[in-house]
């Protein structure tokens, strides 16, 4: 019988072989990525950001597993992960005319009790001063950006088809701002994620330097309004 054969046992032999061996490589591979990333952020300097940025994207569950095991929270794995991909999309980020960029932050951003409403292009801030959102969106707006607050992803989709732009930052959570990093990937669009304090659906928090330091990439300083500071803190 052919099932019985010694060409047959050699044959699953070897499949269980080649099956290990690759179940072993791909551990090998989520540890070396887990142990750069835990390094990268030791030190504070991103270290082969493209291979990290591959590897996440293909080993995600895996290196949450083994964050998972040494007993570490996956949120600062996740946020690394998109340090890195701000790190590698800056320089394309600062050859984009601010023209050319948008921003967009989270509705739930803005105070509880806000006023503005909904409209097709998100919500309309009114300036009651019960959020940063009422100082801070005109400064952008100044720098040439072009600003939005958004209940969600496709607002984003709906404004970019809109508008066009070639570089894009978005405020959001870690969900947010991932499925926003692979939506910008997708349309060939140079995305950058800032990462809120808070996750919530209600009056979260944002630190304002983080959003300026990537909106500032390869602004001329002389454009940035002097209520904006982009001093490293
Ligand atoms: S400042 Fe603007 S966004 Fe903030 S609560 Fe007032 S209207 Fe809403």
């Amino acid at each position: 019988m052919l099932f019985a054969s010694p060409p047959w046992d050699q044959f699953v032999l070897l499949i269980g072989e080649l099956t290990l061996l690759v179940i072993f490589g791909i551990v090998a591979f989520g540890l070396f990525v887990v142990f750069i990333a835990l390094y990268s952020m030791r030190r504070g300097k991103f270290y082969f950001p493209r291979l990290m940025s591959s590897g996440f994207i293909m080993l995600e569950g895996l290196l949450k597993a083994i964050i998972g095991l040494f007993g570490l929270d996956d949120q600062d794995l996740m946020s690394f992960f998109v340090r890195v991909h701000n790190s590698m999309n800056a320089k394309g980020f600062e050859s984009i005319p601010v023209s050319r960029r948008a921003l967009f932050f989270p509705q739930c951003l803005r105070s509880a009790k806000c006023p503005a409403h909904l409209t097709p292009e998100g919500l309309l801030c009114q300036g009651c001063g019960q959020c940063s959102f009422g100082t801070v969106l005109s400064s952008f707006r100044d720098m040439g950006y072009r600003v939005f607050i958004v209940p969600g992803s496709s607002f984003i989709q709906r404004m970019v088809k809109k508008y066009h732009p070639a570089g894009i930052i978005g405020v959001g959570c870690i969900v947010e701002v991932r499925h926003g990093l692979e939506m910008c990937d997708r349309l060939g669009l140079c995305g950058m994620g800032v990462l809120t304090l808070r996750d919530g659906c209600v009056e979260t928090l944002v630190n304002w330097q983080d959003v300026i330091e990537v909106a500032a990439l390869g602004v001329d300083p002389r454009s940035i309004p002097e209520n904006l500071d982009v001093s490293p803190q």
